[in-house]
């Protein structure tokens, strides 16, 4: 077993942005023997390493993970909630470092999104840790009294990707330990540094072993997922790897809750007014790089104005500077990683090979050292085409015509995925009748990615399994026990 070395945690930490950064074990700081390089998408150079947990060092998270449930579960919600509160302070003091940082392992614009992702972190802990799921009485009767309890389960897994690195991990630890559970974070080689300082901060105003962070290589997902002290998995990522959670899951019956992909559709009425709303659209596309899970990835818009549209839609989008999300201007980053800016190469490929019609960007200047893409929309490609069919997740849109909402219906439904959608018309009604028939968790009438602490947030089909947020994804870090008494 490799020796967990303890780090004196009054130490200054030497920088905040590139180390040293440490794995949080049984509330101490941690080195590990191995580490690996975190790259700045905007420079493609390395900007600080990780450390790569062992086995056995991911083994002594869960277990002193499990030996603290002990003690945690048993504290009142009121008691839990003061150190939630506690963590909310404490991350507001770091949270202009936490917004660099952020931006400089992610890529995303400091201002418009690094920002809002931290403080939307920090507000999301202290709305939860207010909530409480109370004891219910589901039967009474002379003789007896049948109440409904939601207990803890144990020791959570999160496993999550490299798009909002904070404001999905800490979607998870925060209901998850207010419920009662202790939590074990494996973030994604990508990014993560924000999750390793978060991590850090906890162990100064959380009882030891409360919240893990282990960071490492593609090993260490298994391994929690594998784990039997690992009551739940709850997972954001690609719906490849949710199968692998869901299978591995299966061998201690685990609980999962699954975020995974999607192919949002959105779908611009007849009676739209299409030109007020190309910014929401633009941004509900290209926001973040394209790298939501819930961006727009398809817009389906009416022939009847469809060449307009494609036309002003690039002419907004002409107005939006690409580059280093350090730049104030910026208001579309580098794509996070080298494997996505190959992928998404591999779709402007398959779009050049079939002769279909780039209307703006599609071009990658290859001598920059940082993964920028350019904008780039594709104008009415066919229904079956690889750019309309798979998830791009990145700055790469095609924009639809369709001739009857019918069709636009059908062709928006007609995928493996049902994460996200939206409707865009003035007739609020009769969108809100389309928005009833799209197969999908969540769908944004007139609005787009409005979210929150009591709005469940979760995909159907193979976007996902569970929700999150809301008393239902409350609920899912507890198991209902029945308590029947006789009076
Ligand atoms: P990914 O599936 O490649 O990786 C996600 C996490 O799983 C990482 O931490 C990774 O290290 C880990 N992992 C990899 N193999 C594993 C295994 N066999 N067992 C356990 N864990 C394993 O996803 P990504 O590329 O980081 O993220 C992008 C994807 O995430 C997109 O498909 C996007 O749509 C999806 N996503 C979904 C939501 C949502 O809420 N539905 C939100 C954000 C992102």
């Amino acid at each position: 077993m490799n020796a967990i070395t303890p780090v004196d945690k009054t130490a200054a930490t030497a920088d905040f942005f590139t180390g040293p950064f440490h794995l949080t074990i049984a509330g101490k700081l941690v080195e590990a023997k191995d580490g690996f390089d975190v790259i700045n998408p905007a420079t493609g150079k390395v900007l600080a390493q990780a450390p790569s947990a062992s086995a056995e060092q991911l083994d002594e998270a869960i277990t002193v993970a499990k030996a603290a449930f002990k003690s945690w579960s048993a504290l009142s919600y009121d008691q839990r909630q003061v150190y939630l509160d506690r963590y909310a302070d404490a991350l507001q003091e770091n949270r202009d470092d936490l917004v660099r940082l952020l931006t400089l392992e992610q890529g995303k614009p400091l201002e418009t999104m690094a920002a809002p992702e931290v403080d939307q972190a920090i507000s999301y802990i202290r709305q939860i840790a207010a909530r409480r799921i109370a004891v219910e009485i589901v039967e009474e009767t002379n003789s007896h009294i049948v109440e409904l309890h939601h207990v803890p389960l144990g020791v959570v897994g999160g496993i999550t990707p490299w798009n909002f690195p904070v404001l999905l991990s800490l979607w998870k630890v925060a209901p998850a330990l207010i419920t009662g559970n202790t939590f074990v974070l494996k973030p994604t080689p990508f990014t993560p540094l924000t999750a390793l300082r978060f991590g850090e901060i906890a162990q100064r105003v959380l009882p030891a072993g409360v919240l893990s962070v282990v960071s490492g290589g593609d090993d260490l997902g298994p391994q929690l997922t594998n784990h039997p002290d690992i009551a739940k998995i709850s997972f954001t990522g690609s719906t490849e790897t949710g199968k692998h959670v869901l299978r591995a899951a299966a061998g201690t019956v685990k609980r999962v809750t699954l975020e995974l992909g999607g192919n949002d559709a959105a779908i611009v009425l007849p009676d739209a007014d299409y030109k007020a709303i190309i910014p929401q659209l633009f941004w509900g596309a290209f926001g973040h790089q394209g790298q939501w899970c819930v961006g727009i990835k398809r817009l389906y818009v009416h022939r009847s104005f469809h060449a307009d549209f494609v036309k002003a839609f690039v002419d907004y989008a002409k107005t939006v500077k690409v580059g280093d999300g350090l730049d104030p201007d910026v208001g579309v980053g580098p794509v996070q990683n080298k494997m996505q800016f190959d992928k998404l190469k591999t779709f402007l490929d398959d779009i050049k090979a079939n002769g279909q019609k780039i209307v703006l960007g599609g071009e990658i200047d290859e001598s920059q050292s940082g993964y920028f893409f350019p904008i780039t929309v594709v104008n009415n490609p066919p229904e079956d085409s690889k750019i309309v069919q798979e998830e791009q997740f990145g700055p790469i849109v095609p924009i639809l015509a369709y001739d009857d909402v019918d069709d636009a219906v059908d062709r928006a439904n007609a995928s493996i995925y049902g994460l996200g959608a939206s409707v865009w018309g003035r007739d609020t009604n009769a969108a809100v009748a389309v928005a009833n028939r799209l197969e999908a968790g969540m769908v944004w009438v007139n609005e787009i990615h409005t979210q929150g602490v009591d709005i469940p947030f979760g995909g159907v089909k193979q976007s996902g399994l569970g929700t999150e947020h809301g008393r239902e994804g409350r609920e899912l870090f507890t198991n209902a026990k029945t308590v029947l008494i006789h009076k």
